[in-house]
C-alpha cells in the first residue's frame, strides 16, 4: 500500500450467481483508488490435460476443451466489463484458495477481493475459498458479503479483514 491507497487489486471470480455483484464492487474500488485491477479464475473442476506428448483433448461436446473455452469466454466477458487488461486476467489450474494467494504474492497484490460465498452456496458462515484466502493471504482481503438478497442487487455490509493488522 502507498499513502493508504491500494495500488493493485485482485478480483477472484468463480462465475457463481452472485459474481456480478462482487465484480462490480471490485471495479468500483479499483476506480476509487486508481488501482490496477487483475482477475483470477481457478479451474478446479476441469481436468488438466497432461499427456506425455503435450495437450491432447477430445473434441466431443462435453470435452475438457469445450469446458475450457466456456470458462475463457466467461472470464473475457467479466474482464471486458471491468476493463481489465487481458495480460492481467489469470486462469490457472489448482485449489482456488491456494492459487489466489500464490498469484497475489507473485503479482504484488495489496488487496484481494472475494465473495463471502460462491458456487458452494450459503451453507457456511464464510465459504471455504474465502476462508482459506483470509487465513493465508499476506495482504488485505475484502470479502464481499453475499446473502440471498445480493442476487437482487441489495448489498448489505461487507466484511473487511487485514491479516497483518
Ligand atoms: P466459496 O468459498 O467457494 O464459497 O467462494 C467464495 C469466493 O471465493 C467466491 O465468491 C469467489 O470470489 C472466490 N472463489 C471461489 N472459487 C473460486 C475459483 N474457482 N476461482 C476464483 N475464485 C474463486
Amino acid at each position: 500500500m502507498n499513502n493508504g491507497n491500494y495500488r493493485h487489486i485482485l478480483l477472484a471470480v468463480d462465475f457463481s450467481e452472485h459474481g456480478n455483484h462482487v465484480a462490480r464492487k471490485a471495479g468500483y474500488l479499483a476506480a476509487l483508488f486508481h488501482a490496477k485491477l487483475s482477475m483470477i479464475h481457478v479451474l478446479d473442476d476441469i481436468p488438466m490435460p497432461d499427456t506425455a506428448y503435450g495437450t491432447e483433448i477430445a473434441l466431443d461436446e462435453y470435452s475438457t476443451y469445450e469446458l475450457l473455452e466456456a470458462e475463457k469466454f466467461k472470464l473475457k466477458q467479466v474482464g471486458n466489463q471491468l476493463n481489465v487488461d487481458p495480460a492481467r486476467r489469470w486462469m490457472v489450474w489448482g485449489v482456488p484458495g491456494q492459487e489466489i494467494v500464490r498469484i497475489a504474492e507473485r503479482e504484488h497484490i495489496d488487496l484481494i477481493i472475494v465473495g463471502s460465498h460462491g458456487r458452494h452456496g450459503l451453507a457456511l458462515l464464510l465459504g471455504s475459498t474465502a476462508s482459506s484466502v483470509l487465513h493465508h493471504a499476506g495482504c488485505d482481503v475484502l470479502a464481499i458479503r453475499l446473502q440471498d438478497e445480493a442476487a437482487h442487487e441489495r448489498p448489505s455490509e461487507d466484511v473487511a479483514f487485514n491479516p497483518l493488522g
